[in-house]
């Protein structure tokens, strides 16, 4: 892998009504045409994403949207922006709200304001048209925000801007790394990757690569065998592993292949805490007991690979639940989250390990699913479950163990 994932950096969304001055704004940033610009309003359709190396953030993602003001006129189109842009509002890290410096604030610039106040983000103003005359109501609307003037003709205040941008964003929160709090420096961990006809040709897939360079980076030693391999390795090993994490489907290969006491996960366990709520999926196992006949089931994947021939999502799941769980279940597949009314009418929703997505989006999903009254577990838990391998696999991490012993509530 030669890039950041998508889903590690931080993402920056540009919001703004139509003609704005967004796509401009965003091609100054860049220094190079990134979005189209036109004088007519709502050019840009569907969001825009490119990422750049922000000064000591790193590489950073920038989304371009379409405008806030895009209008009933639209019909079905319009709803389809409004939405595109609504989701990439919920995955921002922070926004960057682009406001023409020369008119009042408009109703949909308060409306976005408001809704980013209430969630606590962080948001950063660029006043554009910055040749005009300056409106003095949106400059004291806007006295609180962390802004900057920019003239997106000449260029001028980009400089500023980006500086404000880097600034604010060095206080965001960075995601959850796989294996934080759970190993230190010196540790031995050892990786369990099968390579069969499912894994990718030639190299390896985003959790087991980035659990890598997370130990790695802890100064850890990493060893990584194939399941076949396992024993022999395991047994020749001069000292145990703090850790052993192996891919969910070899669970119950890997537990019978090294000591009983072995601490051991899978990474989709790990990615389920990075990028979710490790707690609500384990409360989720409980409600495994209390699936009615005729239940409908959702598998929710974040992304659209390609799938195999015995996919986990598609096929080894909903196999193994109707075998050990309700053999009446009726199993339905998304890549989105649906809306609302047809998300109650699921008992329970079973989501990928989301290495793809970010965390934001995953948190969103799970809110939504805990309001609705919907069970929430992820692949790895479900997984373990089956293999007869709860509580064990959540034994590396102490809370989320408790909470499976106690026995929390439901939901
Ligand atoms: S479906 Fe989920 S777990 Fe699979 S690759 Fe996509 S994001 Fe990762």
């Amino acid at each position: 892998m030669i890039n950041t994932p998508l889903a590690e950096q931080v993402r920056i969304v540009l919001a703004g009504d139509r003609n704005s001055g967004k796509s401009s704004l965003m091609n100054n940033l860049f220094g190079k045409e990134i979005s189209i610009v036109t004088d007519r309003p709502g050019t840009t359709t569907d969001p825009v994403t490119k990422s750049f190396e922000l000064g000591p953030l790193g590489p950073v993602a920038f989304s371009d949207t379409a405008g806030l003001d895009d209008d009933e006129r639209d019909g079905e189109i319009g709803a389809h922006r409004r939405r595109r842009t609504e989701e990439l509002l919920r995955e921002a890290h922070l926004v960057l709200l682009v406001t023409p410096g020369n008119r009042p604030l408009s109703l949909s610039e308060k409306a976005l304001l408001e809704a980013i106040r209430s969630s606590g983000r962080p948001v950063v103003a660029a006043l554009t048209f910055a040749d005009r005359p300056t409106d003095a109501s949106k400059v004291e609307a806007l006295r609180d925000l962390p802004h900057a003037t920019v003239d997106n003709l000449s260029g001028r205040g980009v400089m500023e801007l980006r500086k404000l941008l880097i600034r604010v964003a060095e206080g965001i929160d960075p995601e959850m790394t796989p294996v934080e709090g759970l190993v230190q420096e010196g540790d031995l961990v050892l990786l369990v990757i099968p390579i069969d006809l499912a894994a990718p040709k030639g190299r390896l897939i985003l959790p087991q690569v980035e659990t890598i360079r997370d130990l790695l980076d802890r100064d850890c030693g990493v060893l990584m065998v194939k399941e076949r391999e396992l024993y022999e390795f395991y047994r020749a090993l001069p000292r145990r592993p703090k850790l052993v994490i192996c891919d969910s489907q070899v669970f119950s290969k890997v537990a019978a292949d090294v000591d009983a006491d072995q601490p051991l996960t899978s990474f989709s366990i790990l990615f389920g805490r990075k990028k979710g709520d490790l707690a609500a999926y384990v409360r989720g196992v409980r409600a495994l007991g209390q699936v009615p006949p005729g239940a409908r089931i959702l598998v929710l994947e974040s992304c659209s690979h390609h799938r195999q021939a015995d996919d986990i999502g598609t096929v080894k799941i909903p196999r193994l639940f109707k075998q050990l769980v309700q053999q009446d279940a009726h199993f339905s597949f998304a890549r989105e989250l649906p809306p609302d009314e047809e998300l109650k009418g699921f008992f329970m929703v079973i989501n990928c390990a989301g290495c793809m997505a970010s965390r934001l989006k995953i948190m969103h999903r799970l809110h939504t699913m805990q309001r609705l009254g919907v069970h929430t577990l992820n692949y790895g838990l479900f997984l373990a479950w089956a293999n007869g391998l709860l509580p064990r696999a959540l034994e590396p991490f102490p809370y989320e163990y408790a909470v499976f012993l106690r026995g929390a509530p439901l939901v």
